[in-house]
């Protein structure tokens, strides 16, 4: 078994004018393709072929750092895709809403932790909204670690998933990380977020 590039459910220019259409195309068909390509050539005839990306992510300091590296960016560009729509709901709503206020205070206050988590990750990397036990927190990995790794500081089941490598943004903002975090909250799939915070 491999693992295969997920559709996106959306068209690449359906995040226009968060996400130009450019930077959605070869984000999905060059990056996160070639973390695929990557995983399947490294895990090809081991017992790994067998494994959810998640069971391989749980024990990835048992693996090599092509594994890691390419695991990671498999996993975190499935969730990040997922997590972003076109013309969704600007806010959450039910449990996941109260949630974001018991721990965070406001709405308003939790997106400006997200935002500094987002801008300070320093060069490339990811900024995650995790539940941990019952409660939701905010922490940002390197390169393309995640919350799911064991090697991970702060470990937890992502809900909401932010991609800060130039890649993901350089074609429209350049140097401008702030002003595409800011538009990423105007794209993000609340309803999605919520349902992965229930089950998480
Ligand atoms: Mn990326």
């Amino acid at each position: 078994m491999s693992f295969k590039l997920p559709e996106l459910g959306y068209a690449y220019n359906a995040l226009v004018p968060a996400v130009d259409a450019q930077t959605m195309e070869i984000h999905h068909t060059k990056h996160h393709a070639a973390y695929i390509n990557n995983l399947n050539t490294a895990i090809s005839g081991t017992e790994l072929e067998m494994h959810s990306i998640e069971d391989i992510l749980a024990e990835i300091s048992k693996h090599a750092a092509v594994i890691r590296n390419n695991g990671g960016g498999h996993y975190n560009h499935s969730l990040f895709w997922k997590i972003l729509t076109p013309g969704g709901a600007k806010v959450p709503s039910g449990k996941l809403a109260s949630q974001i206020n018991a721990d965070f205070g406001s709405f308003e206050n939790f997106k400006t932790a997200f935002a500094q988590a987002a801008s300070t990750r320093f060069g490339s990397g990811w900024a995650w909204l995790v539940k941990q036990n019952e409660h939701l927190v905010i922490t940002s990995t390197a390169n393309q670690d995640n919350p799911l790794m064991d090697i991970a500081e702060v470990k937890g089941t992502p809900i909401l998933a932010l991609d800060v490598w130039e890649h993901a943004y350089y074609l429209n903002y350049q140097n401008k990380r702030p002003d595409y975090i800011k538009a990423f909250f105007e794209i993000v799939n609340w309803d999605i977020v919520a349902t992965l915070f229930v089950k998480g």
